[in-house]
């Protein structure tokens, strides 16, 4: 961690929050997190500016944070702030600048995310009882409000707790419990889409587990969601897909909250226009143009056998014969190559064996 020689002779600056964390917990952390314990920008503007190897990236007024990159590595340095939810599951307002390192504790999501680091001594400030939580595996919140202000922290929790094999103590159980019987649906879902994204792509049948039986889902829809007997994430081992998180949210059926890009949209839009499929040549082309996220879905949620037979075995199956093939027979481009593609189609389907001679055959005897 000790990789930004900042000399900061007021010893007010530290590392904070995951980075802090992981390194005790021995893990490699991606993004760096610090806080300076007064105001940041100006922190960096009077004694980093200069100084070589530094730049400022980014900054962010109202929130008083500043990006900088030592070393060719971005860091996000905060000023250490209070802050209010004056409206419920949306972004805070900061209400002071500038303050204790006990008042900044105090917004962040759980104890052992609220642990520093000073960057000059290496000590570890521990204001919330974090390094005891990180010891014994637990996450906790910082405050019986914490999931009213700002929902998406059931979600962090959920996938903390899958990453590090912690658990929820008794108390933070209870009041995710309490909140997800009485959810305020006025919330930003585009932060609950981001930690879905992040818990899912872990693909985790056990997190996936946790999400439908502690009814964490319900903060995404009223309706009630069954959990499939599929185990997602062998599935997912097995057919590799892009979007993971996808074939597990997808599962709940009504995604209408969250704010989905088009492919994400058009996976779920295909998947909810294949009906049922009743044999080789409607299984085939239901599923050739569609994504492996959208078999996938339907596998888990339709019909796995028809699903399962396209993945084994008819995607290995093609037609060989192309237009050019057709026009080499004699025939003008028209509407009835489709129909004839699909003729040899079901033939091929009968019997993957056929070269592409006897396709040309096969069109032959039909023209
Ligand atoms: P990761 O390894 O997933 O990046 P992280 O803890 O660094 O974990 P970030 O999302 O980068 O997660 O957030 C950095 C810090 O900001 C957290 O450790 C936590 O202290 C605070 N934080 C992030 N999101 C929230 C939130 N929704 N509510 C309160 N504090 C938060």
């Amino acid at each position: 961690m000790e990789i930004i020689n900042i000399k900061d002779t007021s010893n007010k600056l530290y590392y904070v929050g995951g980075v802090v964390r992981d390194e005790l917990l021995g893990i490699e952390s991606f993004d760096i997190d610090m806080t300076y314990e007064g105001n940041a920008i100006e922190f960096v503007q009077q004694k980093l500016q200069g100084i070589e190897d530094f730049e400022i990236v980014q900054v962010n007024e109202p929130f008083g944070t500043v990006r900088v990159k030592v070393s060719g590595r971005e860091i996000d340095i905060a000023s250490t702030r209070e802050e209010v939810y004056e409206k419920k599951g949306h972004l805070p307002s900061v209400t002071r600048i500038g303050c204790s390192l006990k008042e900044d504790s105090m917004r962040r999501d759980f104890t052992v995310n609220a642990l520093y680091k000073s960057a000059v001594s290496g000590e570890i400030i521990d204001l919330t009882g974090g390094l005891d939580d990180l010891k014994n595996k637990t996450i906790r919140v910082l405050h019986d409000e914490s999931f009213i202000d700002d929902p998406t922290r059931i979600l962090r929790g959920l996938k903390f707790s899958i990453r590090f094999g912690f658990d929820l103590d008794e108390h933070t159980k209870k009041l995710q419990e309490n909140y997800l019987k009485n959810i305020n649906y006025d919330m930003c879902y585009k932060r609950v889409k981001k930690e879905l994204i992040e818990t899912f792509n872990l693909n985790s049948q056990a997190a996936f587990e946790k999400f439908i039986k502690q009814n964490i889902y319900k903060l995404v829809t009223e309706k009630d969601v069954i959990l499939p007997k599929e185990d997602i994430e062998e599935l997912i081992k097995e057919y590799p897909v892009e979007n993971v998180w996808l074939v597990y949210a997808g599962c709940i059926g009504d995604l209408s909250r969250l704010p989905l890009t088009k492919i994400e949209q058009k996976i779920l839009d295909d998947f909810n226009a294949i009906g049922e499929l009743k044999n080789d040549f409607e299984i085939y082309k239901a599923f050739e143009k569609v994504s492996t996220e959208t078999i996938l879905l339907y596998l888990i949620l339709k019909n796995k056998f028809a699903a399962k037979r396209y993945l084994e075995t008819l995607s290995k199956i093609k037609i060989e014969i192309t237009g050019e093939d057709l026009l080499k027979l004699g025939l003008k481009p028209s509407r009835k190559f489709s129909e004839i593609f699909d003729y040899v189609l079901v033939k091929k389907l009968e019997n993957p064996e056929l070269s592409k001679e006897d396709e040309i055959n096969i069109v032959r005897g039909i023209i």
